[in-house]
């Protein structure tokens, strides 16, 4: 393999020099030889409260420049064994979101036809139906591990199917996830039904809320999700609400009680051996974000999620 996508190297070029795509890797949309794209999807007109991450992908790429490329946590230069790219945003339509689904599911389904793995940029969480379109037309359905405060599997809002906060009940309706190896992680706040997340489990899904994983620890968290996923392919989507408002304040629709920066990073850790074969971080939304932390710390766990392919490819 020609090994010629990866970052600019920062003991050569200052770190704040440049155009900024993610970690300033090359912007190359021919997906020849490429294992990983990273593709902003800027739609944020089917929120519920907040917009705004339609900047999302923006401020994730601006504050990624900092990142050294040795992820210390899982233990691998993930542009030593794989070509990583940024192929830029998609060119959604804000305020269609049926036409925005299509779009999407039609751009994925590409980089998924290439061999390499998607790795989003939201935009709200309402793009992540399209992904899994896509995902499940290349892969058929996978399991779908989901960190977020919310389910996101309400049936409708507004009288109308398509919100961000029920992608997944769609997900589930369309056949696009494989309920029996599917978990939720993190969900907490007030609902408007006093029947907790029995929706979500009444769809077949594997509920752990915030309560229960502030009780059992994060390395038993992360030994549920492997036990639930049980070795299968995987769809990993990461809304950036699942972190505490006091680490990750810039998003739309924050709920206290969450993670800290560093058990975020201990439970991706926890999991980093999971066959992912698609992946999309959503919701941050820039002018909530003081000091960039929420942009930075999505940076991180897009890091992450690189690092996660590479684990892979390196084998
Ligand atoms: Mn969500
Ligand atoms: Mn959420």
């Amino acid at each position: 393999m020609k090994n010629d996508y990866r970052p600019v190297d920062a003991l050569a070029s200052p770190r704040f020099c440049g155009i900024k795509t993610f970690m300033r890797l090359p912007y190359v949309t021919d997906l020849t030889d490429v294992d990983a794209a990273i593709v902003g999807i800027p739609f944020d007109t089917a929120t519920t409260y907040r917009t705004g991450a339609r900047f999302g992908p923006a401020a994730i790429r601006d504050m990624s420049a900092t990142i050294r490329p040795f992820n210390i946590d899982m233990n691998i230069n993930s542009f030593e064994h794989m070509n990583v790219v940024d192929m830029g945003d998609m060119n959604i339509i804000p305020g269609y979101i049926e036409d925005t689904y299509k779009i999407i599911e039609d751009q994925c389904f590409k980089v998924l036809e290439a061999g390499a793995v998607p790795i989003c940029l939201g935009g709200d969480h309402s793009v992540t139906l399209g992904e899994l379109r896509a995902a499940a037309k290349k892969h058929g359905p996978l399991a779908f591990v989901h960190f977020d405060s919310h389910t996101d599997t309400v049936s409708s809002y507004f009288g109308k199917d398509y919100c961000h906060g029920t992608p997944f009940y769609h997900a589930i309706k369309e056949g696009l996830i494989d309920t029996k190896h599917s978990i939720q992680v993190g969900m907490r706040g007030n609902l408007y039904e006093p029947n907790g997340f029995q929706d979500s489990e009444d769809l077949g899904l594997e509920v752990i809320t915030a309560k229960e994983m502030h009780k059992i620890g994060i390395e038993a968290t992360a030994e549920r999700i492997m036990k639930r996923v049980d070795g299968k392919k995987a769809f990993l989507t990461f809304d950036i609400d699942f972190v505490d408002p006091a680490y990750a304040p810039g998003t739309g629709t924050i709920e206290i009680g969450g993670f800290s920066s560093y058990e975020t990073m201990e439970l991706l850790c926890g999991v980093k051996d999971l066959d992912v074969k698609a992946f999309d971080l959503v919701e941050v939304a820039p002018m909530y974000d003081p000091a960039q932390i929420t942009a930075f710390l999505a940076a991180n766990i897009v890091h992450d999620f690189i690092a996660m392919v590479a684990r892979k490819r390196a084998d």
